[in-house]
């Protein structure tokens, strides 16, 4: 069993749906736990909902929230033929939770609003993501990860509840895996104890698939991106960056610790617990080999440039 994970960029199109797609249908050897992000740029779009609801701006927030919807329908409705109707109306259960949230005053503390109203943004990918699976005639289900990953009330960056998780996805993921080839579900999100959503922190998709990977004792985590690897320096910066073949898990989380944007910091943790090997990919070129981390040290690593931005 192992796990992939596709970011926002990965799924931001039709194309690029299909392009993850073409992925998935070349790694049918083993079974696989699909953890996908928001769409492109979603979750900013869902913070500016958010940040208009709480001001009190309600018909602003509607509007910006409509055309997340809009987006969203639009990009179903190309993707599915079959099963176009159904999918549709389940979409639109997800826009009546926040909806129906956006109609009332803000009366709690906007953290806690925030994070009802920008979960959704993996609600409605996943749900995207699955049904052209289904269309694709792949062997996946859907999971709503808020009925999995507990956490507590620290809105924006709660904490997850290990002990309960690991329960859940032995009863439950894998028992799915009995059924299914592929089980899909959402990144950056979770639930407290009273059902309410939470999200683990911007970027937290990569750290969703460290706790199923550990969980779950996969065989390896996959990280497609849209770079070939992980670089020794930012390319938009230094044109001279290379790519890095192989790195360890210490060498990973001081890079992040020195601010290198590798991956999200929280993510190592989980897989160098279980000596779990994460493959960082490019989803536009599946056939380069990416970079490979695990607690092996590398031999040649060359060094690591990380522009740092002062304030004056
Ligand atoms: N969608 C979330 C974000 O943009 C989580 C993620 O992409 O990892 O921060
Ligand atoms: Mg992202």
């Amino acid at each position: 069993m192992r796990v992939f994970k596709f970011g926002g960029a990965s799924i931001q199109s039709i194309e690029r749906i299909k392009t993850t797609g073409a992925i998935l249908k070349n790694n049918t050897q083993e079974k696989m736990l699909l953890v996908v992000s928001a769409m492109g740029k979603t979750t900013n779009a869902l913070e500016k909902v958010a940040e208009s609801f709480f001001n009190g701006n309600q018909n602003e927030a509607l509007l910006l929230f409509n055309r997340v919807k809009q987006q969203h329908l639009d990009t179903l409705k190309y993707i599915t033929v079959l099963n176009w109707q159904e999918a549709e109306n389940r979409m639109k259960d997800f826009f009546t939770e926040v909806e129906w949230l956006l109609h009332d005053k803000p009366l709690k503390e906007y953290d806690f609003y925030y994070d009802q109203i920008v979960c959704c943004g993996e609600l409605l990918s996943t749900w995207i993501m699955y049904q052209y699976c289904v269309e694709e005639k792949l062997n996946a289900c859907w999971v709503d990860v808020r009925d999995i990953i507990r956490t507590d009330d620290n809105f924006r960056d709660a904490a997850i509840d290990w002990a309960y998780t690991k329960q859940k996805v032995e009863t439950e993921i894998k028992n799915l895996f009995n059924k299914y080839d592929i089980v899909i579900t959402q990144g950056f999100i979770g639930a407290t104890d009273e059902n309410e959503s939470t999200t683990l922190g911007r970027e937290g998709s990569d750290f969703t698939a460290a706790i199923f990977a550990n969980l779950l004792e996969a065989s390896s985590l996959t990280i497609w991106k849209d770079v070939d690897s992980v670089m020794n320096a930012d390319p938009r910066q230094f044109k001279n960056a290379i790519g890095i073949p192989s790195l360890s898990y210490s060498e990973v989380i001081e890079m992040a610790y020195y601010g290198a944007q590798v991956i999200h910091p929280k993510t190592i943790k989980p897989l160098q617990n279980k000596n779990i090997p994460l493959y960082v990919k490019s989803f536009l070129n599946p056939q380069l080999p990416g970079t490979i981390i695990s607690s092996t040290l590398s031999k040649k690593l060359p060094p690591v440039i990380v522009k740092k931005k002062t304030r004056c």
